[in-house]
């Protein structure tokens, strides 16, 4: 039987590793870069909250459907070793300092006041975001993809077209086809591709061992806190593994090119402590396991760029997921596995989120750091 074609992918995220999976389940041969740890940036540090319909009216309708329905077949086909779980979701809000609400939930301080009920079982739900990433890379590599660590620094060329990546050790690794899936480092890849910009937007999160304290429930809070009279929006999901995850304090800082180097801003961590503890008892009395900042990756108009690099043979990209890198990842996997092997993705139209779209970033504007 002749093999599939050998395609290289250029970050271990969770877009990354998603297609990776997508293309193996094809009989394809995925090679996955790393630079630094599968699932080691936004994909192993984010929420991992998935809903349903919360994108209708916008472009990512139908790759946020699809995926939902992903989600769930991939936990059952895969044996859920991340933790897939059904939630019913609030919304809320409280002011610092005022000691009444209209309360509502059994785990809230008295001061949170819920307002209403955003998702159900059937339309909000959760994976544990570092075992989800790793645990379809390790099914995409039983299936025969390859995971390698390197970092990207370049790409292979042959007559105009792309035919792999070079990592910094020199060595190339060679492919029919390459995909930038870096998040928010996929703005290395316009020194070699006409590619529009992607930014890093810096999130601080904190995770509690809070056991059985909180059901299986997701909260959504607007919060406004006495010293700064700001309104934060904190985000709490309560997880299948007995810890919940909150973050809040969001920030522009810079990204560093080491992945591994991403550092939170200076008190951001205390601030958002604080909060956990005076919106819920069950978070005030729970030790904490993780803090942790990540970027998620966004592009100008806010969309995913998701396809074929303009006039590259053998480029494309998938990223800029922005807030709902975790919940597309799925029928953006497929979708590359599709238009790579088939010439178009089948599933879902991916024109709106054609790279071309939006003007190419100049190189020039990159610093060498
Ligand atoms: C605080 C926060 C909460 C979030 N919550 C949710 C949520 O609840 N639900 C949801 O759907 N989304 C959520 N998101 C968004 C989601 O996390 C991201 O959209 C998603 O993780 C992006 O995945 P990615 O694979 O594109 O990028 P990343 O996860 O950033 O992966 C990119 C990978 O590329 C690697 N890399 C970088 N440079 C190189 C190189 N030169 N060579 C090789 N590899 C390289 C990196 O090490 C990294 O592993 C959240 C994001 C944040 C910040």
């Amino acid at each position: 039987m002749a093999e599939g074609p050998r395609v290289v992918i250029c970050g271990g995220g969770a877009i990354g590793a998603a297609t990776a999976y997508f293309l193996a389940r094809r009989g394809a041969r995925p090679i996955v870069v790393e630079r630094h740890q599968v699932g080691g940036a936004a994909s192993g540090k984010s929420g991992g909250f998935l809903a349903l319909d919360w994108c209708r009216g916008s472009p990512l309708d139908a790759l946020a459907r699809r995926s939902f329905a992903l989600h769930a077949a991939l936990a059952q086909e895969t044996g859920d070793v991340w933790g897939y779980r059904r939630l019913t979701t609030y919304g809320g809000y409280a002011v610092e300092g005022e000691p009444r609400g209209s309360g509502g939930l059994p785990w809230v301080a008295d001061g949170v006041s819920i307002t209403g009920r955003l998702g159900t079982p059937e339309t909000t739900a959760l994976v544990e975001p570092r075992a989800y990433t790793r645990g379809l890379m390790r099914a995409a590599e039983a299936l025969g993809a390859t995971l390698r660590t390197g970092a990207v620094v370049d790409l292979v060329r042959e007559e105009g077209a792309v035919r792999g990546v070079v990592l910094a050790d020199d060595d190339t690794i060679e492919g029919d086809a390459v995909v930038i899936a870096m998040g928010p480092w996929s703005i290395l890849a316009a020194r070699w591709l006409p590619m529009p910009p992607v930014f890093g937007y810096k999130g601080h999160s904190l995770i509690f061992k809070t056991g059985d304290a909180i059901g299986a429930e997701a909260l959504f809070l607007e919060y406004q806190e006495a010293a700064t009279g700001e309104t934060l929006t904190p985000e709490l999901f309560a997880r299948a593994d007995g810890t919940t995850w909150v973050c809040a304090i969001s920030s522009t800082g810079p990204l560093p090119l080491d992945p591994g180097a991403v550092a939170p801003d200076d008190g951001a961590h205390t601030r958002l402590e604080k909060l956990c503890r005076a919106i819920s008892p069950a978070l005030a009395a729970a030790p904490i396991v993780a803090r942790q900042a990540c970027f998620r990756p966004v592009t100008q108009d806010g969309l995913p760029l998701i396809g074929a690099v303009p006039g590259v043979p053998g480029a494309y990209v998938a990223t800029g997921h922005s807030v709902w890198g975790m919940l597309n990842s799925p029928a953006t996997g497929e979708a590359m596995a599709e238009l790579i092997l088939d010439g178009a993705a089948q599933q879902v139209d991916l024109a709106a989120f054609d790279p071309g779209r939006l003007r190419p970033l100049d190189p020039k504007r990159l610093s060498d750091g």
